[in-house]
């Protein structure tokens, strides 16, 4: 298969890279992220959809980069029906600015509860949005999300995130229990990248 780019990742959350790494394998020639580019800093997510702050993201990590590098943005997130759809475009930050991925899992159960009344749904998805871009211009998006449901406990030591409570439809374990090849197989990423590796195949054809 053709390696065609040098990748940069705008996300500092080390999980979603290598997850993105995985996937890709030798596709992309290198995937960095902004582990690599400190003098970034911090991009606040101002938007209200997972478009808007995929598209900040890319955009403001390519204004810095230029012309000569790609650049992926990753803006994702776990929405569940019984919440209205939160946490949505707030689940890194579900319990509050700067919260750990455990205390957010602990605010998702708790809001569950007081939510629930009996025959209440657990369904929920992630959704993953990224956005192309380079020279400081959207290329182009990618989208992906997988259905499934909300586990009553943690389950499973694998992953990030909401992990350990989200059981995608047709499985008993969470993603936490699943192998990454599993997860990445059906995930809202895996999903949106297998729309990626068809752009660059087109790009290649083309
Ligand atoms: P973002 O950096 O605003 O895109 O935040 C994404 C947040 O959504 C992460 O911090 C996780 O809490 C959650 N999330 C996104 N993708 C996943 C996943 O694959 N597994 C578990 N949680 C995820």
């Amino acid at each position: 298969m053709t390696r065609l780019l040098r990748l940069v990742i705008a996300t500092g959350n080390a999980h979603k890279t290598a997850e993105i790494r995985r996937i890709l394998g030798d596709l992309v020639s290198s995937v960095e992220d902004l582990s690599a580019y400190p003098e970034i800093g911090e991009i606040e997510e101002t938007g209200e959809t997972f478009e808007e702050n995929a598209s900040i993201k890319a955009l403001s990590v390519s204004r810095v980069l230029g012309e000569s590098t790609w650049v992926l943005s990753d803006d994702s997130g776990l929405e569940v029906d019984a919440l209205g759809g939160h946490p949505g475009v707030y689940s890194a930050r579900y319990a509050g600015a700067g919260a750990s991925d455990a205390e957010n899992r602990e605010k998702l159960l708790e809001q569950m509860q007081q939510t629930d009344s009996g025959e209440q749904s657990r369904d929920a998805r992630f959704r993953c949005v990224m956005v192309l871009a380079r020279g400081a211009e959207k290329v182009t998006v990618f989208e992906g999300s997988v259905e499934g449901s909300i586990a009553e406990t943690e389950k499973g030591e694998r992953g990030f995130g909401y992990d350990s409570l989200f059981i995608p439809d047709g499985y008993c374990e969470t993603f936490g229990e699943l192998s990454g090849e599993v997860k990445n197989s059906m995930s809202h990423r895996g999903r949106a990248l297998e729309q990626f590796k068809r752009w660059i195949a087109g790009k290649v054809a083309g």
